[in-house]
């Protein structure tokens, strides 16, 4: 394996331009999935990342059309008896704007020290490409991949991807896979790569309460019909404290206890309060009392009124008790609520304290349940061991805040559990101006990605002698 890691890495640096050549070139395209006069421009970044997959030496190329943006699939499954890696990536971008931010045209990459510049070069077509480039450096030097494998490349990552569900379901059975990998993600620092471990859940709603059948004029009924507007504050204000502790009845059932362990691992490998104010640009810290800034935003539900909307909200006065008022909420989930019961007990408190003046409505509007993958995981280990070849560094596990749609959608339709391997760095910016790619992390995620490949092959050795390698004792899953 030494050698063959030695030869690999010999033709990684002598390819090394080419490699950055052609990863300008498919940040080139400006895909910008949410401007359909750029849907053009997404197609034919496609086909140019299809024909890119092919000549590197996978098959079954295709793009796939769907109801919106393309999807671009490749595989390749010769290697009886060994698993199955399915990488997911998006090669879709933001929108640019604003224009007049960028120090460099967001289209045309150029590198600035060890950083390379353009909108899409870290999210995500740097760190796709890292993988595509494992898999040619792996046929080039070995004729073969260690693994099955196959991409799913999408181009609607950006807004939501409304088409992958339907594509998942009708392809269930050829997109079989034992893992999933997605690098779309950052890591701590240069030398500090990161494993993200466990990502909340989410649950939107909509609250909408209604009064009379018609906007009344408050001269002649203020003081006398109840306001929707001020009904809806009263029961905003019941769902918490002044702490920040959710008031629902029942939220917190199912929360688990985290370890003292856990937490303290938690602490020492972390981002500090002071670097989450610092990222937020704010100066104090709130919410639920007992928690430290990243245990609240990761292990520790949370309820966010997103939105208010009412009454009259043009310029000067007007004189009206409206007749609807709607609020949005954005409630995080962490194992193991779940979003049927959080809507369950959010119902029965909405319930509970309307008053009998007013009437509410309470609509769903998306969810998804909170993911979580065991350390002690092959795959789990294939990547702490990756990251430690690829960067020299040993990685740290990370839990975050947010929800990615395709993970649940990988876990939910295909029963696939994903491995979050970001590339990326906490300054890359990605979806604002001046975005940027860290080189070596390029590279070093080319070898990590090898790497990957190559110890999730051997997996079955972990597997089978139910080893946990003596790193993975510190701090529980
Ligand atoms: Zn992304």
């Amino acid at each position: 394996m030494v050698e063959l890691l030695t030869s690999s890495s010999e033709y990684c640096f002598a390819k090394r331009l080419r490699f950055l050549m052609e990863l300008k070139e498919f940040i080139h395209f400006p895909s910008i999935s949410a401007q359909p006069e750029h849907a053009e421009d997404v197609k034919r970044c496609a086909g140019w990342l299809a024909n890119h997959l092919r000549q590197i030496g996978l098959v079954q190329v295709m793009v796939i059309p769907t109801k919106g943006h393309p999807i671009v699939y490749a595989e390749w499954c010769h290697a009886p008896r060994k698993p199955t890696v399915l990488i997911h990536g998006h090669y879709d971008v933001q929108p640019a704007d604003p224009l007049n931010e960028w120090r460099s045209p967001p289209f045309e990459p150029i590198v600035r020290g060890n950083d390379l510049y353009g909108r899409g070069a870290s999210d995500d077509k740097g760190q796709l490409f890292a993988h595509v480039k494992a898999l040619e450096v792996l046929f080039q030097t070995r004729g073969e991949l260690p693994v099955n494998v196959k991409c799913l490349f999408e181009g609607e990552e950006e807004i939501g991807s409304p088409n992958l569900p339907d594509f998942l379901v009708a392809q269930r059975d050829s997109l079989a896979a034992d893992i999933a990998v997605l690098s779309d993600m950052p890591m701590l620092a240069p030398n500090r790569p990161a494993i993200t471990e466990s990502m909340r859940g989410m649950l939107s709603l909509e609250l909408e309460i209604r009064g009379a059948d018609r906007d009344l004029y408050s001269g002649l009924y203020g003081g006398a019909i109840d306001n929707p507007l001020h009904a809806l504050c009263e029961i905003i204000a019941s769902l918490r404290d002044r702490e920040g502790r959710v008031r629902i009845a029942g939220f917190y059932e199912r929360v688990r206890d985290r370890r003292p362990r856990e937490r303290t691992d938690m602490k020492a490998y972390g981002p500090s309060d002071t670097e989450i104010l610092h990222s937020a640009g704010v100066q104090e810290t709130w919410g639920e009392p007992g928690y430290a800034l990243y245990e609240k935003t990761t292990i520790r539900p949370a309820l966010t009124v997103s939105g208010i909307h009412g009454g009259y909200q043009g310029t000067g006065p007007k004189a009206v008790i409206p007749q609807r008022a709607l609020a949005k909420l954005d409630f995080r989930l962490v194992p193991d609520q779940t979003p049927e019961d959080i809507e369950r007990v959010f119902r029965c408190h909405i319930a509970r304290v309307t008053p009998p003046t007013v009437r509410t409505f309470v609509r769903k509007q998306d969810s998804a349940k909170s993911a979580m993958i065991d350390r002690r995981h092959p795959a789990m280990c294939a990547a702490f061991s990756a990251y430690r070849n690829g960067f020299s560094a040993t990685p740290v596990f990370l839990r975050s805040g947010g929800t990615t749609p395709v993970i649940r959608l990988l876990q939910g339709m295909l029963g696939i559990q994903t491995v979050l391997m970001g590339f990326a760095l906490p300054d890359d910016r990605v979806h604002a101006p001046n975005e940027k790619f860290h080189l070596p992390n390029f590279f070093n995620g080319i070898t990590t990605s090898m790497c990957f490949l190559d110890e999730f092959a051997d997996g079955s050795i972990w597997r089978n002698r139910r080893l946990v390698p003596p790193e993975f004792q510190n701090g529980v899953a």
